[in-house]
């Protein structure tokens, strides 16, 4: 007789040990699910952080760019780049009434204008 099945053994998904008993079984004891379930929190917590830190070092490089004593600056698209501006990662849009949609991170927002400058404004208003 031929045998036909070829499922690999499930292993617990903790501590990789071969798993007995229940098909839909995904660790081995209780132990191990709370090992397991405090590895999966940890790895939600650290993509929340890096995504903070990219938005508040994102925060900071328009702070910087961005003189005190100005409401507005243009800066390049290589300067901001060359800073390690993340672009894709902002808190809010908003669109204005002329049409023109800013990007803002936090109370700092950005504009794409033409040839790969942008306006930088900074909003007090609360
Ligand atoms: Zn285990």
């Amino acid at each position: 007789m031929q045998n036909t099945t070829n499922t690999i053994a499930p292993t617990c998904k903790s501590c990789g040990k071969p798993l007995r008993g229940r098909a839909d079984k995904k660790y081995c004891d209780d132990y191990c699910r709370a090992t397991g379930n405090n590895k999966q929190n940890a790895e939600k917590n650290n993509t929340v952080r890096n995504i903070n830190n990219l938005l508040l070092k994102n925060r900071r490089i328009l702070a910087m760019l961005l003189p005190a004593t100005e409401s507005t600056t243009k800066i390049h698209y290589d300067k901001l780049h060359e800073k390690g501006f993340a672009f894709k990662y902002f808190t809010n849009t908003h669109l204005t009434k002329n049409g023109n949609t800013y990007h803002y991170v936090y109370d700092y927002g950005f504009r794409l204008l033409e040839n790969n400058w942008y306006l930088i404004v900074h909003n007090n208003e609360k």
